[in-house]
């Protein structure tokens, strides 16, 4: 056995570099390991989230936008903030800065290349098998993210309302200035839904370089090949590049489950989910950053307080409101896939551009939300409500009867 330490992190992707983070901020000394499966550290995708509240990533942010749109049924919304602008970090300087702050401490030790085999309590702690090693610790975090075929992946797939967001991006350079570099784009609903619910998403770097991901909303398991020509058909569409007029500089990839699943906090008396893998994902929209900040934020408040019981703290701000809206918008688009293009751009249309955004990130008032209602469509959503309450009486068991 190769040592003890108080916490071991599987996974040092965003979550596990995170809470890392977050405890040597808080000036905690103990040992931490932390376990990482690949050799290196890639560019391997681009995180964007509203500015709604500082975090120790932020400044990484290459781009921020104060003007989006959004394309749907012939028509086209352009929403503009002073407040909240959409920030891009790319993962490449989060991976970066963060194991940069995390060398500055020597009781932290980073060891890549080791894929985790598995965990079983021992008294008073974990062990942790892994390819080459084995280590024990107090306590275990785990944020090995959720990729496809894992258990609760497979278990949220089969037991809860389940919307894919499968996508494939590619960051082009094209040889004349075709892009608006100050608006971005966060769905185009213009492009064929033949396969299933689609959209295209544009992030514009500078007026020659973009992001460009194809996205789907069904579970369609779209190829490479299909997303490629998805965006090339989208690059000659709308902006008249043909393929000779633009190089692919990367690709990144992607499959965010956003799903009604209750991903366990706890995986073992000494175990925690974190990340994806606790069910960071915001079921309605799968943006899942600023989550996994505030959780891993508090959950280091809690572990750096000293407490005698393990922390059992959540990540939503008000969680009653939020999980109901958010199970409507996804059995919305699980039962009307094809409605939804219309339902957002009504939404954008009639709901303030810093209102949208603090409901996006949870931080509305009852005001944004009831902007949010009244430009919604009354029916189907007074239906699926009515559904949804009736299913939680029905969870609830049947009524009390006196002397029954
Ligand atoms: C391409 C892409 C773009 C995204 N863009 C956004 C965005 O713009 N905004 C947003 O809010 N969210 C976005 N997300 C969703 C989410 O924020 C990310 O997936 C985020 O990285 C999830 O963090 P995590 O810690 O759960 O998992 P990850 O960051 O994926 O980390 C998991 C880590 O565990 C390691 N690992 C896995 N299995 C093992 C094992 N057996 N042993 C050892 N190590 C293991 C992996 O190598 C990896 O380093 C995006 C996701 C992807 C894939």
């Amino acid at each position: 056995m190769r040592g003890r330490y108080k916490y071991v992190i599987l996974g040092a992707g965003c979550s596990g570099l995170s809470l890392c983070y977050y405890l040597l901020d808080l000036g905690v000394e103990d040992p931490i390991l932390l376990l990482d499966r690949r050799s290196e550290f890639l560019d391997d995708r681009t995180w964007c989230f509203w500015d709604v509240e500082p975090t120790p990533f932020s400044h990484l942010a290459l781009k921020r936008w104060y003007s989006w749109s959004l394309r749907a049924d012939g028509g086209s919304v352009t929403q503009t903030t002073r407040r909240y602008p959409y920030l891009r970090v790319r993962s490449a300087d989060f991976y970066e800065y963060a194991v940069r702050s995390l060398e500055a401490h020597p009781n932290v030790t980073l060891r890549m290349g080791e894929e985790v085999l598995n965990h079983s309590p021992v008294p008073g702690g974990v062990r942790v098998e892994t390819s080459g090693e084995a280590y024990e610790a107090d306590l275990v975090f785990d944020g090995r993210g959720l990729p496809p075929g894992s258990p609760h992946f497979e278990k949220a797939r089969k037991e809860a309302t389940w919307v894919p967001q499968e996508f494939l991006g590619q960051r082009v350079e094209a040889q004349s200035p075709v892009f608006d570099p100050y608006r971005c784009t966060l769905m185009d609903f213009s492009v064929d839904q033949g396969r299933g619910l689609r959209f295209v998403y544009v992030l514009p770097f500078t007026r020659e370089t973009a992001l460009v991901e194809n996205v789907y909303l069904s579970e369609v398991e779209a190829g490479p090949e299909e997303h490629r020509a998805g965006i090339r058909d989208y690059l000659w569409d709308v902006y008249g590049l043909s393929g000779s007029e633009y190089e692919v500089r990367r690709e990144e990839k992607g499959y965010i489950p956003m799903t009604s699943y209750e991903f366990p906090r706890r995986l073992g008396e000494r175990v925690y989910s974190i990340g994806m893998l606790g069910g960071e994902t915001r079921p309605s929209t799968g943006y899942t950053f600023l989550r996994i900040q505030r959780y891993c934020r508090r959950l280091a408040e809690s572990l750096a307080g000293s407490p005698k019981e393990l922390p059992e703290v959540s990540a939503k701000t008000d969680s009653r409101r939020y999980d109901l809206l958010d199970a409507l918008f996804l059995r919305f688009m699980h039962e009307y896939p094809e409605r939804c293009p219309e339902i957002y751009r009504q939404m954008f249309a009639g709901v303030p551009a810093d209102s949208l955004v603090r409901f996006l990130t949870e931080k509305s008032s009852p005001l944004d939300e009831a902007r949010l209602i009244k430009a919604l469509p009354k029916t189907p959503f007074i239906g699926l409500a009515f559904r949804a309450a009736l299913e939680k009486l029905r969870e609830a068991g049947p009524p009390f009867r006196p002397g029954g």
